[in-house]
């Protein structure tokens, strides 16, 4: 279960890499937009945005319920790099070397390793640690391409001028974080797992103990050390701080699986009473099923609402609008009548476009086009200015169109009004 977990916790660093680079999901800061799949995805996109969110918070949610906060043992790199740079510490230190925020001691190294050699090493890792991390949020807002001109000083004008600010305070962060803070945030500044914590129940998966074989545990207290929350695995509650990682869990298998016996500890969902139980029954040589099916039943409000927005989502992309074309009155001096038009164009994707601009619905020559089509670079807007001629008293309904060289057309109907002769 350990490997298991190591796996999942740097698979899932390396995911919060893969998303931005591969494109899937990043930010634009210019255009103050999300991007996926290299389409800028607006507000007004409105299947996307509510989808997404509809259905992301409905599978949190089911995950809090069945899982409480195990996305802390499992996932998140807070607890990654805590763990991380525990054991560097123990490796370069002492095993019973403590430098981090424990609420107890605060500095203690084994006497046969204190070298400055060893402290230079343990600063210069987790200094390199802290400025490789310290990338990726950026990645979420820059494209690789731009990522990589900031780390080679070479001049690109995506990036923003203050960013090496930027950078810095986030390498900052981190080192101080990873140095000293570790855990302590876990046990008492992180809102995400009081958060998780909320939407747990009795049903919620949490750690079962064998009390039945209580008397091992005599002369042992291995998984309260290993513990990275500090509580004692052995009589843990619904609203306990632990974050399911199964580190005791590990421990304690690693001391029995040597006298050929099971660990004392497992993961169980279902009734605590229950759990209490567990230990005879394992005695017995029987264990209690796992109760997932009152949790399925609790999923009965929420699992049609993460398949809603996941099928609002999935439409949402389907019926994607790359170009965007909106007109409004020309915000120029107009006099009494207006007679300009100001036709804006949007690129929503980030790739070359050549948008082709024509009216229908005034009468012929009664209409000037400051020009018949816009090309892009890549994503960004443009303007075209459309003027009418005096025309005689009357509501004027037209359209305009933009077409790509792809066929992808949008209309625009608004209506031209002249009150005066
Ligand atoms: S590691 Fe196992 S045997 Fe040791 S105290 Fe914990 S539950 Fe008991
Ligand atoms: S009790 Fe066990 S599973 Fe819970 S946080 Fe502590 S070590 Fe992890």
């Amino acid at each position: 279960m350990r490997l298991l977990r190591r796996a999942l916790q740097w698979g899932a660093l390396a995911l919060a890499v893969l998303i931005p680079v591969s494109g899937l999901f990043r930010i634009d800061p210019a255009a103050a937009t999300f991007v996926v799949l290299d389409r800028q995805i607006w507000f007004a996109d409105f299947f996307i945005v509510a989808g997404f969110w509809v259905a992301l918070s409905s599978v949190l949610v089911m995950t809090y319920s069945m899982v409480g906060a195990a996305f802390c043992g499992w996932v998140c790199p807070q607890n990654t790099f805590s763990e991380w740079a525990n054991r560097i510490t123990k490796r370069l230190l002492g095993k019973r070397a403590e430098v981090s925020l424990s609420g107890e001691e605060t500095l203690r190294v084994s006497s046969g390793k204190k070298s400055w050699l060893n402290w230079l090493a343990l600063g210069l890792l987790f200094l390199g640690a802290a400025l490789l991390l310290a990338l990726i949020p950026l990645l979420y807002f820059y494209p690789p391409t731009a990522i990589w001109s900031f780390i080679t000083f070479r001049h690109d004008v995506r990036l923003a001028p203050s960013l090496h600010w930027i950078y810095t305070v986030f390498a900052l962060i981190i080192l101080v974080d990873i140095a000293v803070v570790r855990h302590f945030f876990c046990r008492f500044m992180c809102i995400y797992r009081v958060w998780q914590h909320s939407f747990k129940t009795t049903h919620t998966l949490h750690i079962a103990y064998d009390a039945a074989r209580g008397e091992r545990c005599a002369t042992c207290n291995y998984c309260l050390t290993v513990c990275p929350v500090d509580i004692d695995p052995r009589n843990t509650s619904v609203y306990d701080s632990c974050i399911n990682c199964g580190a005791c869990i590990s421990a304690c298998d690693s001391l029995q699986y040597k006298k050929g016996e099971p660990g004392l500890l497992s993961f169980e969902f279902g009734e605590r009473r229950l759990s209490r139980l567990a230990g005879q029954a394992l005695a017995a040589g029987g264990r209690i099923k796992s109760n997932l099916g009152t949790l399925v039943g609790r999923f009965s409000w929420s699992l049609p609402f993460a398949l809603i927005g996941a099928a609002m989502f999935v439409w949402g992309m389907a019926g994607y609008q790359p170009y965007h074309l909106t007109v409004y009155r020309a915000d120029t001096n107009q006099g009494a009548a207006i007679r300009d038009y100001r036709i804006a164009l949007a690129n929503k994707l980030y790739r070359p476009a050549l948008l082709k601009v024509n009216v229908q619905g005034l009468p012929e020559g009664s209409y000037t086009l400051s020009a018949d089509q816009a090309g892009f670079i890549s994503v960004g807007r443009q303007d075209i200015n459309l003027h009418i001629s005096a025309l005689p008293r009357g509501l004027y309904p037209f359209v305009v169109s933009m077409e790509s060289e792809q066929g992808a057309r949008v209309d625009y109907r608004t209506q031209h009004v002249v009150t005066g002769s």
